[in-house]
């Protein structure tokens, strides 16, 4: 069997910080399936058919990269992939307290899945979905924070 890792996360939208993660995973990884977590709790600006249509477009050159959703616990979606590694991306140390316990959750439910962390790019390091809206609510240039896609997925949400 390859290697498969689920990159998880909210990607309300994609940004150029995901991107990253995601293309340096795919060259790590024989398959990495980037999921939309379906987050009841949150209030989302995209729906996740809409996400997951942004990260279609924007990872459609990556020939092992798919992209799904799922709902519910991430170790059982994991174990239903077949896959054996989750990949996160680190941005500063206030992330590190939560990723640390969600691992140390997930190794406690199944011990066969690994979780990898990524460091940011520097670059993309104070970069964030909520921060790429809150600049496009305001009518902000956001064009080197996220894809051309997003861009105008934004631009679109504004007019609405
Ligand atoms: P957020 O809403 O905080 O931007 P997501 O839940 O969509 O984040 O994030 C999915 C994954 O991508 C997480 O592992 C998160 O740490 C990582 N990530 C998000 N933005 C960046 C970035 N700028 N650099 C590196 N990793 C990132």
């Amino acid at each position: 069997m390859g290697s498969i890792a689920v990159c998880p996360g909210s990607f309300d939208p994609v940004t150029l910080g995901h991107l990253d993660i995601i293309t340096r995973g795919s060259k790590i990884f024989d398959k990495v399936i980037v999921s939309v977590l379906n987050n009841r709790s949150k209030n989302p600006l995209f729906s996740v058919e809409e996400r997951i249509e942004l990260l279609k477009e924007t990872t459609n050159h990556l020939p092992n990269v798919e992209v799904d959703h799922f709902d519910g616990l991430l170790i059982d979606y994991v174990k239903k992939k077949q896959a054996n590694a989750i990949i996160k991306g680190l941005r500063a140390v206030s992330d590190f307290e939560y990723e640390l316990q969600m691992a140390s959750i997930n190794r406690k439910l199944d011990e066969e899945v690994e979780t990898f962390f990524m460091m940011t790019n520097n670059h993309y390091s104070y970069l964030s979905s909520s921060i790429v809206k809150e600049l496009a609510k305001y009518e902000a240039s956001v064009n080197d924070l996220v894809p051309p896609a997003v861009e105008k997925a934004l631009r679109n949400k504004n007019r609405m």
